[in-house]
């Protein structure tokens, strides 16, 4: 079955929506096509952690944000700022507020009612949804292939957008199959961003104390630090920190194979003040008795434990408290992880997000090759992308007409 010429656009997560919005919103007939059975999975898990939606920092701070990517990205930001996209979401119902952080949230808290809104006004712009079709390429002709429950189905797009996200949480949709469909020299490999770190402690550490969270610990590696609260899991450790530092210790497991980090379970104390403390506790009180006194969690207990010498004398003490030592092995799986880098290079399309050897296939959102830390950056970036590869379809139609 072939259908009648329209935009399709695949992959119904932000960066997808926000193109249909954007070509629905000038007249054009467009299609919004799905693996999922229902639309924008990852972007409703992401409102379960508050939904991060943009960032209020100054923009320049905020494009450097995007690394090597900020000199391609940047314009398209500017386009649709940080401003923008709250301003977007108070238009839909949802005012948004700004945390001491500086991050932007809308005021719910979640996601659902955003989308809510975000999907009925799609409608009444007449943008169609196609869901339970899985893209798999192009026939010979050039038309797109999906894979449905009735079967294979044919559409011959006027243009297309890609928007089928990065290979994180399959689950939710987006499972990165869809560089099979793409040349391989188009393609930086996908990888983890924002995700865990393995470690070299035993099973049991993992075991015993998984799920619990190192509260406000300073962590170290590589010449770079970040602060917050470092949780462990059953096999690695994750958090805020540690997604922040993702990218260049990622670089350096994937050079080296291993990383010795430290962590600091007192980033307010100084060494001679822990030293004070630890120096007015009785002097045969055991190292373990004097870190409890000193409030550290029974993990932090553990690590100083096993990974530092047994030695209860204060300075020792203090040191330890400071610089536990720990070796990271790999980053954890991308199946973990809160985004993916790599993806389609930007070498291989124009300055309208369009493939350059697939005239009128445009890409947008996180399959594109950037990454970003949390803190609203991946969101944003998607919805300017969305709307920027939008702006690229609407010019090339025009140039075809
Ligand atoms: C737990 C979690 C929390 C997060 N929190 C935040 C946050 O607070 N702030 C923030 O900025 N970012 C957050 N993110 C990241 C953010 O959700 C993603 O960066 C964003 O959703 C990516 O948007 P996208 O449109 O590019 O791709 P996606 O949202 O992944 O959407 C891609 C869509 O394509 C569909 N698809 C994939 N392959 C096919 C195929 N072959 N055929 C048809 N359809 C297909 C998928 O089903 C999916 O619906 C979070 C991510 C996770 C996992």
């Amino acid at each position: 079955m072939l259908t009648p010429q329209i935009i399709a656009v695949i992959g119904a997560g932000p960066a997808g929506l926000a193109a249909a919005e954007s070509l629905s919103s000038d007249g054009f007939d467009v299609v919004v096509y799905d693996q999922m059975p229902s639309p924008a999975r990852k972007f409703l898990m992401a409102g379960r952690s508050g939904l991060n939606l943009t960032h209020s920092e100054d923009l320049e701070k905020f494009l450097s944000r995007y690394g090597l990517a900020k000199s391609w990205l940047a314009p398209m930001i500017r386009t649709f700022s940080p401003q923008a996209l709250q301003q977007w979401a108070e238009a839909l119902g949802q005012p948004c507020f700004t945390g001491s952080s500086g991050r932007v949230f809308p005021k719910a808290m979640k996601a659902s009612p955003l989308l809510r809104a975000w999907l009925a006004r799609l409608q009444t712009r007449k943008a169609g949804f196609a869901l339970r079709h899985r893209w798999a390429g192009w026939d010979d002709n050039g038309s797109l292939l999906f894979e449905t429950p009735q079967g294979v189905v044919r559409v011959a797009a006027s243009a297309t957008v890609l928007a089928l996200g990065g290979a994180s949480w399959p689950r939710l949709g987006s499972d990165g199959d869809w560089t099979h469909f793409l040349p391989p020299e188009s393609l930086t490999p996908l990888q983890p961003a924002n995700c865990g770190f393995t470690t070299d402690l035993p099973a049991a550490f993992h075991e015993q104390f998984q799920g619990e969270v190192l509260h406000s610990v300073m962590i170290s590696g590589a010449g770079y630090s970040a602060r917050g609260d470092v949780t462990i899991t059953r096999r690695s450790i994750e958090g805020a920190p540690v997604y922040r530092l993702s990218a260049p210790w990622r670089e350096v497991l994937h050079r080296e194979g291993r990383l010795k980090i430290t962590l600091d379970f007192r980033p307010n104390s100084t060494e001679e003040e822990l030293r004070a403390r630890l120096e007015g506790f009785r002097q045969r009180e055991s190292q373990s008795g004097k870190l409890r006194r000193l409030g550290l969690s029974p993990a932090a207990r553990w690590l100083l434990r096993e990974f530092t010498a047994v030695d209860a004398r204060a300075p020792v003490l203090a040191h330890n408290i400071k610089a536990c030592p720990l070796d990271l092995t790999a980053p954890d799986s991308l199946l973990r992880a809160i985004s993916t880098a790599g993806g389609v290079k930007v070498e291989a399309l124009d300055d309208g997000l369009m493939l350059r050897h697939r005239p009128g296939v445009f890409v947008a959102g996180e399959m594109l090759d950037w990454e970003a830390p949390t803190g609203g950056y991946l969101l944003q970036a998607c919805f300017a992308t969305g709307r920027h590869a939008a702006e690229g379809v609407k010019n090339w139609l025009r140039q075809q007409a």
